[in-house]
C-alpha cells in the first residue's frame, strides 16, 4: 500500500501565525507542516484517510488528490476533525449519501455536537452526511484491509492508533501500555507523534521517549510527525539511522 504524509504539524501549524522563531521563518519547504493526517491508498485501490485536519482542503489541493472513501479518527481534538464539513465535493462527486468514519463511541458522540447540522433530521441542502462506525472489537475490515485499532493515551485521554498490514500510525500519544506494545513488534513502519527535541510534555511524547520507544520496539523504519515549532532543526539530523522526520507531501510505500 502507499502512505502519504498530508500533514506533519502539531495543532497549530507551522508556521505559527505571527512567530518568528528560527523554524516558522525557515526556507526550507519541509519545515511548513499542515496539521497532521495521513492518507492511505490500499492494495484494493482504496482511499483511507486517517484524521480529517482544519487543512484537509489544502492538503488535498496541494497533492492534487481526489478522492477519501473511509475516514478513521484517533481523536476528537479539533486538529484531528474540523476538516470534516470538505467532505462535501467529495460525497457530491461520488453520489454517496455518506462519509464512512470509524471511531470510538466517545468521539462519535462528540461529533455528533460539533457536527450537529450534518445529523439534524431536516438538514440543509448540500449539508454533509457521515455514517459512524463504532470500534468495538479488536480488528475490522476495509475492504481487503485488516484495520487493528491500538489503544494509547493521549495525556489522561484514551485514543486510538491503528495498525494496517505491517505499518502502524500513532499520533498524539504519550503513553503506551505493554499489552498494546506487543502489537507494535515486527513492524517495517512505525508512524510515532514526536512534539519536540526536549522538555517532557503532558499529553506529547518527545524525542527521548521517542529513543527509547525506538529502542524497544525496534521497527525497520520510523517516521517521527505531530511537530512542533520546539523542535529545533539541528537535533533533526542527529538521528539513529531508521528513524526520519515526516514531512508534508512525503510518500512511502509499505
Ligand atoms: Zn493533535
Ligand atoms: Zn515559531
Amino acid at each position: 500500500m502507499k502512505l502519504k504524509f498530508l500533514g506533519t504539524g502539531t495543532s497549530q501549524g507551522i508556521p505559527i501565525i505571527g512567530c518568528d522563531c528560527e523554524v516558522c521563518t525557515s526556507n526550507d519547504l519541509e519545515n511548513n507542516r499542515f496539521r497532521s493526517s495521513v492518507l492511505i491508498t490500499t492494495e484494493d485501490e482504496k482511499k483511507i484517510l486517517i484524521d480529517c485536519s482544519p487543512d484537509f482542503r489544502q492538503q488535498m489541493l496541494v497533492n492534487d488528490e481526489k478522492n477519501v472513501d473511509v475516514i478513521l479518527i484517533t481523536h476528537e481534538h479539533n486538529d484531528h476533525i474540523i476538516g470534516l464539513d470538505d467532505m462535501r465535493p467529495i460525497l457530491f462527486r461520488k453520489k454517496k449519501r455518506a462519509m464512512s468514519i470509524y471511531c470510538q463511541k466517545r468521539v462519535a458522540d462528540d461529533l455528533k455536537i460539533r457536527f450537529a447540522y450534518a445529523f439534524a433530521e431536516e438538514k440543509y441542502p448540500g449539508a454533509p452526511s457521515f455514517q459512524l462506525n463504532i470500534i468495538d472489537k479488536d480488528e475490522f475490515k476495509i475492504g481487503n484491509t485488516k484495520i487493528q485499532p491500538i489503544h494509547v493515551f493521549h495525556g489522561k485521554l484514551p485514543i486510538l492508533g491503528y495498525k494496517i498490514n505491517k505499518t502502524a500510525y500513532i499520533t498524539d500519544a504519550s503513553f503506551i501500555s505493554d499489552e498494546e506494545k506487543e502489537k507494535l513488534k515486527d513492524l517495517d513502519v512505525l508512524i510515532l507523534n514526536c512534539l519536540r527535541d526536549e522538555r517532557p510534555h503532558h499529553s506529547h511524547f518527545i524525542l527521548p521517549e521517542i529513543l527509547e520507544l525506538n529502542e524497544e520496539l525496534r521497527p525497520q523504519k520510523m517516521f517521527l510527525t505531530h511537530i512542533s515549532h520546539d523542535f529545533k532543526l539541528d537535533k533533526m539530523k542527529d538521528l539513529p539511522s531508521n528513524i526520519s522526520i515526516a514531512y508534508d507531501g512525503l510518500e512511502i510505500m509499505c
